[in-house]
């Protein structure tokens, strides 16, 4: 274990193990197999790295996404580690030679893809070489229930037996325990040491909204916290994300577009300009993630509520995962409801799969119908006991509870009432205005200023029922008939309430944006691990800036994306400290030996110049 301090130190510039790290190096050390579970940005590759770097031999990774292994790969060079992959992209020279160097123990860490490993010039060629170990990252691909699944990965099994004495390790951000089981028994890891982390993101800052004009919210949202940020905005369709895109370009924020529908080229450069330049937003569908290992994603929102909170944390995970404050950031309203509801609807599964697919609607909805601390909801699905995070909206400006009971009766017997006096179902608008007594055109047509449920609500603002009604929705209080013009419907639980006495309380709805009542709880969320840095003085903020010009400079003249050269949290350390020697300089996390020698004079000139560079 002092090797692996030592290496640690050396090679990646960090003081120390975070977490369970420690121990999953240790027990590969010990030639034991380990089976990691840790969320998004938790620092996996280090427990395979160092201890590739300690024993002898070679350390094979097996990743399934070759984009990501270039990106590793290239992060490893600038560390002075020996480190090479093998993939479908290369010419056949290039390959040649790094299988040479790997037969002349020339190489540190070896990046394969399955399907390549599994030929037997490649098996043959690793008989020929000692390994360190073997890494099998996004573990979860072996799962037959999951959409990320490779074939190829279940092939992986045998390989304990051929390469006997090499400890396995199997890699995953995926939380759900039956994956889990599926990966020890899919890759045969028969004496293995589970390392579970909590699932907890503390740096993300979790954020719902109520859905108004959601393009106008998004443009609000990240002018006011996000100017000049990487982000991922997420769609339900393609016609949404090529809308909001030209929205956002419109409005100086430069956005690019994701969808199934555009051609591969298209897709591929956009993935590619997003990952190489800084402070790009991605206005994506779903099929935009997989893979996207970019650190300084400063926020993912989402325009349209995703199916399940599964889907959920997966995608608010691509946020910062640098360690760096990043938030998650949703608009949802009664359409989510009504949307997701008719899909299951109408979808070909089987009874099992609408069963299922509505259990976990209903616990999204749950999630972004709360007034409690949504990261205790999210981690609770998760099988995980939290306190109140301090770094929610919820926490940080609690909504309101209020006993909608009255409310609730007076929508539905609105409803009920109007179904009744004409014999067909009317849809939110028409019952709000009956509702709030407004004698229009519409009403007056049906003769609906009649009924004696006419302005029995009028008390309570538009905004305020169309709240009380997604609420409604949301719990099965009242059903939206998707078939038949969205006509609101009683249910049996509906009817069931209102013959009952049970007391409803409903999520009181703010008009008021929610960073505006914060504010004064700033100080509150900065003492939370990930949330500091949100205060720092102007200076340092300019400093930083000056970092992150030279660091573009220095990406394009490599043609390697910025975070290869360092993530933005060192940047944003050392414009803290302002080094003024290579000593302080090497002092801070991030920066090791090869760092110092190649970017050390640069960074410290950088810092101590008293003119800020022009940008180039
Ligand atoms: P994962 O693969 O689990 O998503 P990464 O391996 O990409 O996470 O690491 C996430 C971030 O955490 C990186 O910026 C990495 O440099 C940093 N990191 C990992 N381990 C440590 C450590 N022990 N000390 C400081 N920073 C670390
Ligand atoms: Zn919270």
């Amino acid at each position: 274990m002092a090797r692996a301090r030592e290496v640690l130190g050396r090679v990646f510039g960090h003081p120390g193990f975070r977490g369970l790290q420690a121990a999953v190096v240790e027990r590969l050390l010990g030639g034991g197999d380990c089976l990691v579970l840790m969320p998004t940005g938790a620092g996996k590759s280090l427990c395979y790295q160092v201890p590739a770097l300690v024993r002898p031999g070679l350390g094979l990774v097996v990743s399934p996404l070759i984009a990501l292994m270039q990106d590793q790969v290239e992060a490893l060079r600038e560390l002075g580690v020996r480190a090479a992959y093998l993939n479908s992209t290369q010419q056949a020279g290039e390959a040649a030679a790094i299988e040479r160097a790997a037969r002349r123990g020339e190489l540190d860490l070896l990046y394969v893809a399955p399907e390549r490993l599994l030929t037997e010039r490649c098996l043959a060629l690793l008989d020929e070489c000692p390994l360190a170990l073997i890494a099998i990252d996004e573990a979860h691909c072996v799962s037959q229930w999951g959409h990320d699944f490779r074939p190829e990965y279940l092939q992986l099994a045998p390989l304990g037996r051929r390469f006997p004495g090499v400890p396995r390790i199997a890699l995953t951000a995926t939380a759900d325990p039956r994956t889990r089981e599926e990966i020890v028994t899919g890759l045969d890891l028969t004496d293995v040491h589970r390392f579970v982390a909590s699932f907890d993101r503390p740096n993300i800052r979790y954020r719902i909204v109520g859905k108004d004009n959601p393009q106008r919210q998004l443009l609000q949202f990240i002018d006011a916290e996000m100017a000049g940020q990487a982000g991922i905005v997420y769609c339900a369709t393609r016609n949404r994300v090529e809308e909001t895109a030209a929205a956002l370009n419109r409005s100086g924020i430069d956005a690019l577009a994701y969808h199934a529908g555009l051609d591969a080229g298209t897709r591929a450069s956009n993935q590619q300009r997003f990952l190489q330049e800084d402070g790009r937003v991605m206005v994506a569908t779903i099929a935009f993630g997989m893979g996207i290992d970019k650190p300084d994603v400063r926020f993912v929102a989402h325009l349209d509520m995703p199916r399940s909170i599964e889907g959920y944390y997966q995608e608010t995970g691509r946020a910062g995962r640098d360690g760096e404050p990043a938030q998650a950031w949703m608009t949802y309203g009664l359409a989510d409801v009504v949307q997701q509801r008719r899909l299951i609807d109408q979808s070909s599964g089987g009874e099992t799969f609408r069963r299922v697919a509505a259990a976990r609607l209903d616990a999204m909805l749950a999630l972004a119908e709360t007034t409690d601390c949504r990261r205790v909801r999210l981690l609770e699905y998760f099988g995980e006991a939290a306190t109140p995070c301090g770094n929610c909206d919820n926490c940080l400006a609690p909504p309101e509870r209020w006993d909608g009971t009255d409310a609730a009766r007076k929508l539905l017997s609105c409803v009920y009432r109007a179904r009744q006096a004409s014999g067909i179902g009317f849809g939110a608008l028409h019952v709000i205005a009956i509702l709030r007594g407004q004698d229009n055109e519409r009403t007056r047509r049906w003769g609906h200023e009649k009924l004696s449920t006419f302005g029995i609500g009028a008390e309570l603002g538009e905004h305020t029922w169309r709240s009380v009604l997604r609420q409604l929705v949301a719990q099965g209080l009242l059903a939206v008939d998707h078939e038949n013009h969205q006509t609101l419907e009683l249910t049996a639980a509906s009817r069931e309430f209102l013959r009952g006495d049970q007391r409803l309380w409903l999520r009181g709805e703010s008009a008021e944006p929610v960073r505006a009542r914060s504010r004064s709880k700033a100080g509150r969320a900065a003492t939370r691990p990930g949330a500091e840095g949100l205060s720092d003085p102007p200076e340092v903020l300019e400093r930083f800036e000056r970092l992150r010009r030279w660091r573009l400079e220095r990406s394009r003249e490599r043609g390697v994306p910025p975070y290869v050269i360092f993530h933005d949290a060192v940047l944003r350390e050392i414009a803290r400290r302002q080094p003024t020697t290579s000593a302080e300089l090497a002092g801070i996390s991030g920066i090791g030996t090869a760092k110092l020698e190649s970017y050390g004079d640069e960074l410290l000139r950088l810092m101590n110049e008293d003119e800020p560079s022009p940008p180039q």
